[in-house]
């Protein structure tokens, strides 16, 4: 495919010339910001040739030819890494890891409210909670739903903690966005690309997690989704992938953490809940992401995890997790002093 990339200072005139050139050879296109630049891609020009005439044109800076399928996704194209303002104030990609805590599913008041303020105090910076719970099992438990927004609203406001929560489908993304900090895809809906482009339009950061079975390529491509309908505020969490092996809920794949750090630009965290299944193994690979490089963690929380509705077994008591956070934000420290060369580095 080709890439053009606009010029700092080209004009609405410029960029319209570039899209016009294509619209009248028949090729189709699409317009996207990335880093502060405007980028016209078009999957229709595969041949250097083609793309000669491009490079000519006014406010034009570069113009590539590429076999990548996620270029606003690339460092290639996209550039280095690049912090995401989740909340005012809220950073993750700069360097201090973001931890994300709370129970799977929003269950009632007491629930809600005694766990976020058990995170807050453990350290945390985003409380979790699934309002629309994308369950496998057709009768368990499905989430309150607009009540459980509500419920976050009210966590949100008591302790000042911006929230983050599941939406399945496009009216949901939408319905949801104005009330919540940031949006979460689950890994059952990484595909779902109709709720991707939903959230390419919206004003809300979206963590993106990888299909179950999804290789890395699709689950660029999924990001690349939401880059390409303007909505630059992508952080993609690894949450473990199907493997044969039932010790453990799901294979918790690290070795993507550096490996899509030197591929995309876009900050990474880990769920260590989903990828384990089992709450005594979190700790251990929440340490592990840290050290791979991750920029955040996203981790279940349950006040009294033996009454939860949803993923009891592999949620974290609050004492649990203010010893998470304790051993993470001293490993954290010692990772900024050594800085490590394995982890890529972040443009400021
Ligand atoms: C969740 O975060 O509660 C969840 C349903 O996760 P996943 O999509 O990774 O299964
Ligand atoms: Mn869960």
């Amino acid at each position: 495919m080709m890439v053009v990339e606009m010029a700092d200072g080209s004009t609405k005139r410029d960029l319209d010339r570039v899209c016009e050139s294509l619209a009248g050879a028949g090729r189709g296109y699409r317009v996207a910001p990335g880093g502060g630049r405007s980028y016209v891609m078009s999957a229709d020009v595969s041949r250097a040739a083609d793309s000669e005439p491009f490079k000519g044109l006014p406010g034009v800076r570069r113009v590539q030819v590429t076999s990548c399928c996620h270029p606003l996704a690339s460092r290639e194209i996209g550039g280095a890494s690049r912090p995401v303002e989740l909340a005012p104030g809220l950073w993750i990609g700069g360097g201090e890891p973001v931890i994300m805590a709370g129970p799977c599913a929003v269950e009632n008041r007491t629930q809600l409210m005694s766990t976020a303020r058990g995170v807050r105090r453990a350290g945390a910076h985003v409380l979790r909670g699934g309002a629309f719970k994308p369950r496998s099992h057709p009768y368990a438990f499905q989430g309150l739903g607009s009540e459980g927004i509500a419920l976050l609203k009210e966590a949100r406001a008591a302790t000042g903690l911006p929230v983050i929560t599941e939406v399945m489908s496009p009216d949901e993304a939408e319905w949801v966005a104005p009330h919540i900090d940031i949006l979460q895809v689950g890994t059952r809906n990484m595909q779902n690309y109709s709720l991707l482009r939903t959230l390419g339009g919206l004003d809300r950061p979206v963590l993106l997690k990888r299909g179950m079975s999804a290789t890395v390529e699709e689950w660029l491509q999924a990001a690349e989704y939401i880059l390409a309908g303007g909505n630059e505020r992508v952080i993609l969490c690894e949450r473990g992938i199907r493997s044969f092996d039932r010790n453990t809920r799901n294979t918790l794949d690290l070795s993507v953490v550096p490996l899509v750090k030197s591929m995309t630009h876009l900050p990474v965290v880990v769920d260590p809940s989903h990828a384990t299944g089992r709450r005594e193994l979190v700790l251990p690979m929440s340490m592990a992401a840290l050290a791979a490089g991750a920029d955040g963690l996203l981790v279940e929380v349950h006040a009294s995890p033996e009454t939860a509705l949803c993923d009891g077994p592999q949620s974290l008591t609050l004492d649990d997790f203010a010893g998470l956070m304790e051993r993470t934000s001293r490993l954290a420290s010692v990772l900024r002093e050594e800085e490590p060369s394995w982890l890529m580095p972040v443009a400021r």
